[in-house]
């Protein structure tokens, strides 16, 4: 039997950067399924930092991060975690309200874009069909984020911090007793104080283990492909290019092109895989958009972007259990969020004041949970 005060239960981005700051206060132990941590949504994803992405808590929590990625603690990182990239949310014929009200509500709520000339977007993207192209808007600020290099400088901070990862541990049975968990996994077991919920699309079974009511969260596949573009399109130096309805997106990735139909299905929590029908659509819409001749994809995958009802994740303690802290629900913003979300899960769990330097968050600790029956913090 193995002691820590903090048990995190997934060792994806949520689990091991709020384990590496709880390692600060604590002694910290992370268990994961897998052989592999962030083999789930975490290393499937298309590694984007865009502050207009997600509902307005998702942008403030993207906008605290953008230091961290921007200027990484010292020994944190070898190289720099992000790189220039760049997003071009683009419009065909019947959607200009779409271009104005988005633009109204990015610079409303302080996001650098602006409305290009589609002659200029086909400059930076001559691959994108003039007759589908009506507007654009560049927003200069998005970014390529290293994954792996963020994941591992999270795990080097919480091993020198004394913290420990068990692989190939599935919880199977959490039961807490005169204010102790006792987690069986298959690896062992595991007793502490507090248990961590950061499990990504299992975070729901594991409520119910622990006896904790479920949340209703919803696991939603997205899926993705790799392919080459043809010679004599220089991609690289690319924006990503995405609608603004929400059709498709696609990105450079190591001199190829990473592209998905922006698809989300519900799903039950497990190893999801590409379906051949999303597969297709995006094939036919990103052909739609562009002249790129997709005759071959060389990768695909999905995974699952787990989201709450209102679509902000739930950061706190259940108040029905107030031992069981959730770290849940992060949807299709969990990396470029990840520092700041970590910084303020680790805060509540601690149950210390709230992080200065997160002040300009403007979320008051509680707000992050809002509107959740059953989920309340501080
Ligand atoms: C195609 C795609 C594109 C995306 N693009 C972006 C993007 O550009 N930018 C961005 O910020 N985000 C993006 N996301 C979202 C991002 O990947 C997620 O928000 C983030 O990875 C969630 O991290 P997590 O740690 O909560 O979940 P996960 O990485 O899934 O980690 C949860 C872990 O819990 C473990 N676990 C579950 N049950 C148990 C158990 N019983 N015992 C032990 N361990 C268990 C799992 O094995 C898993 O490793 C994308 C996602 C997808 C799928």
């Amino acid at each position: 039997m193995h002691d820590a005060d903090f048990l995190v239960i997934g060792g994806g981005i949520a689990g091991i950067s709020v384990a590496a700051e709880l390692a600060r206060s604590g002694s910290v132990r992370v268990l994961e399924q897998e052989s592999h941590l962030g083999s789930h949504a975490t290393g499937r994803s298309a590694a984007l930092y865009a502050p207009s992405f997600g509902n307005d808590v998702i942008r403030r929590l993207t906008a605290a991060s953008g230091a961290f990625f921007g200027n990484p603690p010292a020994g944190f990182a070898d190289h720099a975690l992000v790189r220039p990239r760049g997003v071009l949310h683009v419009v065909s014929g019947r959607q200009q309200d779409l271009l104005r009200s988005a633009r109204r509500e990015w610079l409303g709520a302080g996001i650098e874009v602006e409305q290009i000339d589609p002659r200029l977007a086909r400059q930076w993207v001559p691959a994108l069909r003039l007759n589908y192209l009506v507007a654009a808007l560049h927003e200069p600020g998005a970014l390529d984020i290293d994954v792996d290099h963020l994941l591992q400088g999270y795990l080097r901070d919480l091993t020198s911090r004394g913290g420990s990862v068990s692989r190939r541990c599935q919880v199977s049975s959490l039961r807490c007793e005169r204010q102790q968990w006792r987690v069986v996994t298959t690896g062992g077991e595991f007793r502490a104080r507090v248990v961590i919920n950061a499990a990504g699309a299992w975070a729901d079974q594991i409520a119910q283990l622990a006896g904790v009511a479920r949340l209703g969260l919803r696991p939603l596949r997205r899926t993705a492909v790799i392919f080459a573009p043809s010679p004599h399109e220089h991609v690289t130096a690319w924006p990503a290019v995405t609608d603004l309805a929400g059709t498709f997106y696609f990105k450079p990735e190591a001199g190829k092109l990473l592209a998905s139909c922006a698809d989300e299905t519900l799903s039950e929590p497990c190893d999801a895989a590409a379906d051949e029908w999303d597969v297709a659509v995006t094939v036919e819409r990103v052909q739609q958009a562009t002249d790129l001749t997709i005759s071959r994809i060389e990768h695909r995958w999905a995974g699952l972007r787990t989201f709450t009802i209102d679509r902000s994740p739930v950061i706190g303690f259940d108040p029905e259990q107030p031992s069981f802290f959730w770290f849940a629900g992060q949807g299709g913003y969990g990396i470029q969020a990840a520092p700041a979300m970590a910084r303020a899960a680790a805060a509540l769990a601690l149950r210390v004041a709230w992080p200065e330097d997160l002040a300009e968050l403007r979320l008051h600790p509680a707000e992050i949970a809002r509107d959740r029956p059953g989920i309340a913090s501080f």
